[in-house]
């Protein structure tokens, strides 16, 4: 009867498979592990914050990124508040004036019925 496993599981229980000839280990647990390599990240860019509206645009770029799964929610979390910060100390000029409100109030499709 060959040898059973050294290997121990994380829950302390034993392996208990058959050993490979010469290995105190079974074949699953006796092969050296390599490591995953970690994927590169792409460079995230965002437009240069030259002004409120550039500023905007990065809003829309970072939620547009974490819409297509391609900026995780802490990443962006941080990145949103330093696009607030950077609004706060943007002074505003005639370029920002607040658009004329529509005659009908727009409906946000997710909201449950009233
Ligand atoms: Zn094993």
């Amino acid at each position: 009867m060959p040898a059973s496993c050294h290997h121990t599981h994380p829950d302390n229980r034993p392996c208990g498979s058959p050993t490979v000839t010469g290995s105190p280990y079974c074949f699953h647990h006796a092969r050296p592990r390599k490591p995953t390599p970690a994927r590169p990240r792409r460079a995230f860019a965002l437009p240069p914050l030259t002004d409120r509206k550039s500023i905007q645009a990065a809003s829309r770029h970072i939620l547009d990124a974490v819409a297509r799964n391609k900026l995780d929610a802490h990443r962006a979390t941080t990145m949103l508040y330093a696009l607030q910060i950077a609004a706060n100390v943007t002074p505003r000029t005639a370029d920002d004036t607040i658009p004329p409100s529509s005659p009908t109030e727009p409906t946000c499709p997710t909201s449950p019925p009233r």
